[in-house]
């Protein structure tokens, strides 16, 4: 009997293939209290865990950006004197040294855990990672093995730790099923990464498979098939292959230009937050940046980092480009991301309050920082400024005013940059497209961050599961504000282009070249098939099918016309 499970979509896709079940080993935890005589032993014994995990680590063979990310976190993590002063001080009042470790992490974990952002509650998994690595070592435990799996391998677990992400063996596995974890848990962003079908947030699977049974897992629907009969698996079978075939041919024009049929020419771009992110962009056929979160720079790093460090990022980024623009968004930071050696003021509406542009002109030094060190990298290859979050011309006005101070100080020391440096803003706040007809004057273009828009313009938070039926950009209110910025721009011989998800979203492709988009940045497993749609349409009659939808005072209507 097949039996089928629901999950969280956290990457789209379609897998089929057999079940490798990840079991924690239980480690029993000592109860029973340690002598004075045992205190140094024991302290030694987690010193030695401590030591061997890092050099681990330090000798892990790193492939990836993401990979690199996670082990430096971990190796800051255990360099934290927090946790061996917690772990020794627990020990020197008699506990062995695994319970010592336990309690400590169990305190770290509740205390990420408790804080009002996702982001940083995802992170207590980064703690439980570190836990579960330094008993198994104290415990004397082996790693169950991830580097080499069967071919067409999918994942079971409970959730998976950062550190086993990092070492999975990527080439094998065609699917994840977790019982829990977020979109923006480790897991999810690893398989958006690769592509591969990933389902979170389905509570018990690991309680309903064993290892080896055939499994199906079709997260376009946010289900998965468990052994699967006959008719369904060959029905699977079809649809994998016509799914393959469809990317396959994507995959080969995916270099192509983005033109339509009657001649207008659109620029596809990618959105980065790593120097991974880049090259899957621009192998899926990137022709650019449209969006850098600099914010990663800043999160994965234990200080705020140097004008140099980041003119390095930056520079880095630009010679991969090698000519193609990149848009360097200033650094939004607030909201729901936090920074692990910042602390924020207790916010009792963190969305709307100190993030972006308002926290970077109060924290003026990491400001010049950021500004000089995209100006110094523009000397390398065609840099665009973006500032986020913006609501009024005050703001505009000021942040040029300090790109403009910064500049001259770099006059001063004859450090080269781009002088004609674009500036444009992130449009994600009603107040922005409200008055875009003023704000387009000081700026050179638009970038409209739809994740946020769509959030203001409903006064429905992005990332609530109880409302997320309401939050959705196709409501008319959102799409009439999405025109009328474009309108805005093109009245004033500028243009607009789009970072927020929805431009990734390949069913809304046709409506928003319709709308006269004139840039479109998505992740990368989105862009073959955007720059399919446009090249497939012409521009004529795209405007006549938006104009249509434009009209449409329902949602509902909205949608059953987009999947026509
Ligand atoms: C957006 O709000 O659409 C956007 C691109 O910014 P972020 O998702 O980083 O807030
Ligand atoms: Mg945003």
């Amino acid at each position: 009997m097949s039996l089928i499970k629901k999950g969280i979509i956290a990457s789209e896709n379609i897998a089929i293939g057999k079940i490798k079940l990840m079991k924690k080993q239980e480690v029993k935890i000592s109860s029973q209290k340690i002598s004075d005589d045992e205190i140094k032993l024991h302290v030694d014994k987690f010193n030695k865990a401590l030591n061997d995990y890092k050099t681990i680590l330090s000798e892990t063979k790193v492939d990836n950006d993401t990979q690199k990310q996670v082990i430096e976190a971990h190796l800051s993590m255990l360099d934290d004197p927090f946790l061996s002063e917690s772990v020794i001080s627990k020990i020197n009042e008699n506990f062995a040294s695994d319970k010592a470790l336990n309690d400590t992490i169990d305190e770290m974990v509740i205390m990420m855990q408790s804080l009002d952002n996702e982001y940083m509650r995802e992170r207590a998994s980064d703690y439980k990672d570190i836990g579960q690595q330094l008993l198994y070592k104290i415990k004397g435990i082996e790693n169950q093995k991830l580097d080499s799996l069967e071919p067409n391998t999918i994942l079971v677990s409970k959730e998976l730790t950062p550190y086993e992400t990092s070492i999975i063996d990527k080439d094998n596995v065609v699917g994840f099923l977790m019982d829990l974890g977020g979109k923006t848990a480790h897991t999810s962003i690893i398989a958006q990464t690769l592509g591969i079908a990933c389902l979170v947030g389905m509570k018990d699977i690991t309680e309903n498979v064993k290892d080896s049974q055939t499994v199906i897992i079709d997260s376009y629907k946010g289900i998965c098939i468990i052994d699967p009969d006959e008719e369904t698996l060959l029905e699977y079978k079809n649809k994998k292959s016509e799914l393959d075939d469809e990317k396959s041919r994507l995959e080969k024009n995916r270099y192509n230009k983005a033109i339509t049929k009657d001649g207008r020419d659109i620029d596809v771009m990618t959105n980065i937050g790593n120097i991974e992110d880049l090259e899957k962009g621009l192998e899926s056929g990137a022709e650019g940046v449209g969006l850098f979160r600099t914010e990663f720079l800043y999160m994965y790093n234990d200080n705020f980092p140097t004008e140099d460090e980041q003119f390095e990022s930056y520079k880095k980024v630009v010679e991969i480009l090698d000519g193609k623009s990149v848009i360097i968004r200033t650094l939004d930071i607030g909201g729901d991301k936090e920074l692990p050696y910042y602390k924020f003021p207790k916010e009792d509406n963190p969305f709307l309050g100190w993030r972006a542009l308002r926290f970077c002109f109060d924290m003026k030094d990491v400001f010049d920082a950021q500004i000089k060190a995209i100006l110094r990298a523009s000397a390398f290859g065609k840099i665009r400024i973006m500032l986020p979050m913006v609501i009024s011309v005050e703001e505009i006005e000021k942040a040029l005013e300090i790109i403009e101070n910064n500049k001259d100080e770099l006059r001063d020391k004859n450090i080269d940059f781009d002088e004609n440096i674009e500036v444009g803003i992130m449009i994600e706040t009603p107040a922005s497209v409200i008055v875009a007809e003023d704000l387009i004057e000081y700026i050179d273009f638009f970038s409209i961050g739809t994740n946020d828009l769509t959030q203001y313009v409903l006064a429905s938070d992005r990332g609530n599961d109880k409302i997320s039926s309401l939050y959705n950009t196709y409501n008319p209110a959102v799409l009439r504000a999405i025109k009328k910025v474009i309108d805005v721009s093109h009245k004033h011989g500028k243009w607009t282009g789009m970072c927020g998800g929805f431009a990734g979203d390949t069913k809304a492709t046709k409506l928003l070249l319709g709308m006269g988009l004139d840039e479109f940045s998505a992740p990368a497993a989105s862009i073959p098939k955007i720059k399919d749609v446009i090249a497939n349409n012409s521009f004529e009659e795209a405007k006549i099918y938006a104009d249509e939808i434009l009209q449409m005072k329902k949602t509902t209507d909205i949608e059953r016309k987009i999947s026509e």
